[in-house]
């Protein structure tokens, strides 16, 4: 406005001067040119030249104005899109969190129509994609994101949780080793390597990840150093079996000292302890691990490790043992189990009865029978400590938390469900007590005599799964 009022002021004060010159200067020209005749005064030649210039100078602006114009338009519409394609973008993770799948997908198509960013758009039409189902047009933006260096590691976890989904185990471990490459850090990824390694029994690549992650300080420690205890165990296991005592020994003593409540690993060490003929080393694992908490396995590792045959010499063995830990219902079973074997009758019912209490578990019910039957040849009473077994609380054993199965021995990954150190050693489930009452054993079998009585020492949480 104030540049058109600056212009009147110019021609008005050109015109004003050539008025002012047509009178001052009366003379005239003539100028013949091709035929033509021009004729006027020198004053009007002077304004029409003047304005001849302003009407130039008028046209130059104007079109420096046209020539600038179209790239001013399109950077305002290049930034009005950008505006709109984020805004987009944003709706859609809102819908995305909101499982709102139309309003996704309809978002995604508008970001990737608005925005020139395939990293950040692909994620959201993935994202889109699976929210509706289409599995297969997620992966393919899953696949396409490999190829960014930015949205690669999002890429593998898409393919990776994919694949999870889909059950293909061998896929998915080749992807989370992939995420692993790319974010060693990061605690999920860890758990999933970690988990998928386990589930698929590769014992040694899951002892380095979970190492690696112990260095790292990736995982919380107390949890990473039972999960690798209770996979040393397995690998302890493995050599065992294929005859390398030495590595056996040595990934059972890690195992032991990383959790020395893992009752698995205490017995193992005992076990190759007394194979290479260390049987007082083992002897004094055992009572260790007897008086930070006594269970059945313990007791039958104890008796497997007393050589001498003397019945009575044994009952003084386990006597010793049940001098660790006097105050606990599983010390008293252990020694009248020995006592039963000697024929000390007395000595065996003190220590049931202490056992037992008022509610005797099944395996205690099973041993009053065993006792009533040896002792006195009372058929009537033992059938009637067995039908008491039958509804008796149950021993507790080696049970799932995940699925609820009971294990006749401990295994890091659970034989029904394969879940990893699931298996904890408490009550089994009432469905389970009243399924199928076990059978007595006779006194020959004592040794392998189901869990008994109560002892939380087993007892362990399992690891948070991710
Ligand atoms: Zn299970």
């Amino acid at each position: 406005m104030t540049r058109a009022l600056f212009l009147f002021a110019q021609i008005a004060v050109v015109v004003g001067a050539a008025w002012a010159l047509t009178h001052r200067w009366p003379g005239r020209i003539a100028i013949d040119w091709q035929g033509w005749r021009i004729d006027m005064s020198v004053g009007l030649l002077v304004l029409v030249i003047a304005i001849l210039i302003v009407l130039v100078v008028i046209v130059a602006r104007f079109w420096g104005a046209i020539r600038r114009a179209p790239g001013q338009f399109f950077e305002s519409r290049r930034m009005s899109r950008r505006q709109r394609g984020y805004k987009a973008l944003t709706q859609g993770m809102v819908a995305v969190a909101a499982g709102d799948v139309q309003e996704a997908r309809r978002a995604a198509r508008r970001a990737d129509a608005l925005l020139d960013e395939p990293p950040l758009t692909m994620l959201l039409s993935a994202q889109a994609a699976q929210l509706g189902g289409e599995e297969t047009a997620a992966r393919r933006y899953f696949e396409a994101m490999l190829d960014h260096p930015d949205t690669a590691f999002l890429g593998v976890r898409g393919l990776l949780m994919q694949a999870i989904k889909a059950g293909d185990k061998a896929e998915a471990l080749r992807l989370a080793e992939r995420a692993y490459r790319l974010r060693p850090e990061t605690e999920w990824v860890v758990d999933q390597l970690f988990e998928l390694q386990v589930e698929s029994a590769l014992w040694s690549d899951a002892n380095e990840t979970i190492a690696t992650a112990i260095r790292r300080k990736t995982l919380p420690a107390a949890d990473a150093r039972r999960r690798r205890a209770a996979v040393l165990v397995e690998q302890s296991r493995v050599a065992e079996a294929e005859g390398d005592l030495d590595t056996a020994l040595s990934r059972a003593r890690e195992a032991h000292d990383l959790d020395p409540g893992l009752v698995p690993a205490t017995l193992a060490l005992a076990r190759l302890f007394k194979a290479k003929d260390r049987v007082g080393r083992a002897v004094r694992l055992i009572e260790e691990a007897w008086a930070r908490g006594p269970t059945p396995e313990l007791g039958a590792a104890y008796g497997a490790l007393i050589e001498e045959t003397d019945p009575l010499v044994r009952v003084k063995r386990f006597q010793r043992l049940f001098s660790f830990r006097p105050d606990h219902r599983e010390s008293h079973i252990a020694l009248a189990e020995a006592s039963l074997a000697a024929r000390l009758w007395g000595e065996a019912r003190k220590h049931l009865d202490a056992a037992g209490g008022n509610a005797p578990t099944a395996g205690v019910c099973r041993l009053m029978a065993e006792l009533e039957e040896l002792e006195n040849g009372d058929m009537a009473a033992s059938r009637q400590w067995l039908a008491r077994a039958t509804t008796a609380m149950p021993d507790e054993a080696w049970v799932c938390n995940s699925c609820g199965a009971v294990a006749g021995s401990w295994t890091a990954l659970c034989g029904n469900c394969n879940e990893f150190g699931s298996l904890a050693w408490q009550p089994p489930p009432r469905a389970m007590r009243l399924a199928a009452p076990k059978p007595a054993p006779s006194a020959s079998d004592r040794s392998q005599r189901k869990p008994s009585l109560p002892s939380r020492q087993g007892e362990r949480k399992p690891p948070p799964t991710p």
